[in-house]
């Protein structure tokens, strides 16, 4: 699994984090960033559903 921001079109909404933080946290100007060394998503399943929750639909989840 590869997990890509678009941090032009992150508002910072933090609906990522909230659906899944053991993969995604916000830097210090709120914008989403993966936490380190769970670029793949770590096996998390809810890594898509974070991609779903957010509203601008920066979030793009594939498989490697
Ligand atoms: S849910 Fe989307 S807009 Fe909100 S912080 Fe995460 S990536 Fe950014």
């Amino acid at each position: 699994m590869d997990i890509s921001i678009d941090k032009d079109v992150c508002i910072g909404a933090g609906q990522c984090a909230l659906a899944a933080p053991g993969v995604f946290t916000q830097d210090d100007d709120g914008f989403s960033e993966v936490l380190p060394g769970r670029e793949d998503g770590g096996g998390d399943a809810m890594v898509r559903e974070a991609a779903r929750a957010c509203p601008v639909g920066a979030i793009t989840v594939s498989e490697t």
